[in-house]
């Protein structure tokens, strides 16, 4: 991705930084070659050029560009779960992905880690975003998806004769497992992810409670993607396949749901992010019944949501790291949804506003494995800045308009936001 040439100042804003440490109130930002000269007062700014072209914030936010830690590129605002491996061919998904990867940038998000994709759909987004064929965030990609038989993802009965191979590989046992990891060691991966348990989405036969994969399968995965240097997550809901994941030495986990007083020692003790994606939970409760959702799962998610919130909150104060990420792409969760996820934090779960940024921003770009290049705004760090309308602190919910942002920049360069030369997308992809 190109870096931007020569200099630029923004100014007249309240500035945040993403490390969690109190706004600048007169805080201005100065690039250069689109890497952060200086982020600070006014007041402390170094010299610059009269003509330096110039950003006023009029008075809004400076911040980071947010980082979606459970980005699902490919998943196309689907109405079931069904939908995802036989709705459409991979072509017609990889341009409903990159219109995604466009609204996900033009929302804030500079970058995101996959939490799973279609295909091997998203290593070509990164080629594409990175060589500025198409805009989007930084993506750090996962590709396909690993499940046992008869687990969360292995839903067609077999008489159907379907395969699962756009969406996960379906292991028995660990030849299975180390199979399936070798694969994406092929298609270029930077994550594995996987299902150790089931979801409120299945009520049946794998609910959240229930495990969908043994931990010698997940011990198998861990140690064949760290042989080839990629890392391992999983959706963990269920209390003891959280601890199988911990065990097995994942290097995130998504949802930790159900965290007893081990998991948390473990959790703590090994300083695992954890990437709860709650904002899917509330909407399947809120949206659940117009969507058609069984009771017993809008019950489920109900329960994960408690217990997510419970548990998230808990890390958080024992000390442990959050990414943001709301496992957006469902009809009623649709991408461009993206900060939903941090007002519910904010106001329902109790985060503070600084604390919800820092996870979005910091945490989220040490996930996703940038956190050398961006999350912060440092010097010497790449200028993935936001500028937004009015004051983020005192109304975290700003962030969901995307009509509030001014501009989005990638290292140095404007992307997408009012002020960007480009028209927005006005396409809602639906599935
Ligand atoms: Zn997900």
């Amino acid at each position: 991705m190109k870096t931007d040439s020569g200099k630029t100042l923004i100014t007249n804003g309240v500035l945040i930084d993403g490390t969690g440490v109190d706004p600048i109130l007169d805080g201005c930002l100065l690039i250069e070659d689109g890497r952060i000269a200086f982020a600070g007062s006014v007041l402390e700014k170094p010299e610059a050029p009269e003509d330096i072209e110039t950003i006023d914030a009029g008075g809004g936010t400076i911040m980071p560009g947010l980082v979606e830690a459970h980005f699902h590129a490919t998943y196309f605002n689907i109405r079931t779960l069904e939908d995802l491996d036989i709705k459409y061919p991979v072509e017609y998904v990889s341009l409903l992905a990159s219109v995604n990867c466009k609204l996900a940038l033009e929302c804030g998000y500079t970058a995101a880690r996959s939490g799973g994709c279609l295909f091997n759909v998203d290593v070509w987004l990164r080629k594409a975003i990175d060589a500025d064929l198409i805009p989007g965030p930084r993506l750090s990609p996962s590709g396909r998806e690993i499940c046992s038989a008869g687990g969360l993802m292995d839903w067609n009965p077999e008489f159907r004769k379907i395969g699962m191979e756009g969406l996960v590989f379906i292991v028995n046992g660990q030849e299975d497992a180390r199979r399936a990891v070798r694969a994406l060691v092929k298609d270029g991966v930077e994550w594995v992810k996987t299902y150790p348990t089931g979801d409120a989405a299945a009520p049946d036969v794998n609910d959240h409670h229930t495990l969908c994969m043994t931990f010698e399968e997940m011990d198998a995965v861990v140690k064949t993607a760290h042989n080839h240097g990629m890392k391992v997550t999983g959706h963990c809901r269920a209390t003891e396949g959280i601890k199988n994941a911990l065990r097995a030495g994942y290097d995130t986990l998504e949802h930790g749901t159900f965290m007893d007083d081990e998991a948390m020692d473990m959790l703590l003790e090994r300083d695992v992010p954890v990437i709860p994606a709650l904002y899917f939970e509330k909407a399947s409760v809120i949206h659940g019944p117009e969507f058609g959702l069984p009771q017993a799962v809008i019950d489920g998610h109900q329960e994960t949501l408690d217990g997510g919130a419970e548990s998230a909150l808990r890390i958080l104060r024992e000390g442990g790291r959050l990414g943001m990420g709301g496992d957006y792409g469902f009809g009623w969760n649709p991408h461009g949804d993206y900060a939903k996820e941090l007002t519910y934090f904010t106001e329902e779960v109790g985060f503070t506003p600084l604390e919800t940024i820092k996870c979005a921003t910091k945490t989220g770009a040490e996930i996703a494995g940038m956190a050398g290049e961006i999350g912060t705004l440092e010097k010497g760090k790449l200028a993935d800045v936001l500028v937004v309308d009015g004051d983020v602190i005192a109304d975290i919910s700003i962030l969901e308009d995307r009509g509030n942002i001014q501009a989005v920049l990638q290292g140095g360069v404007l992307k997408a936001g009012r002020l960007a030369p480009r028209q927005e997308t006005s396409v809602t992809v639906d599935g």
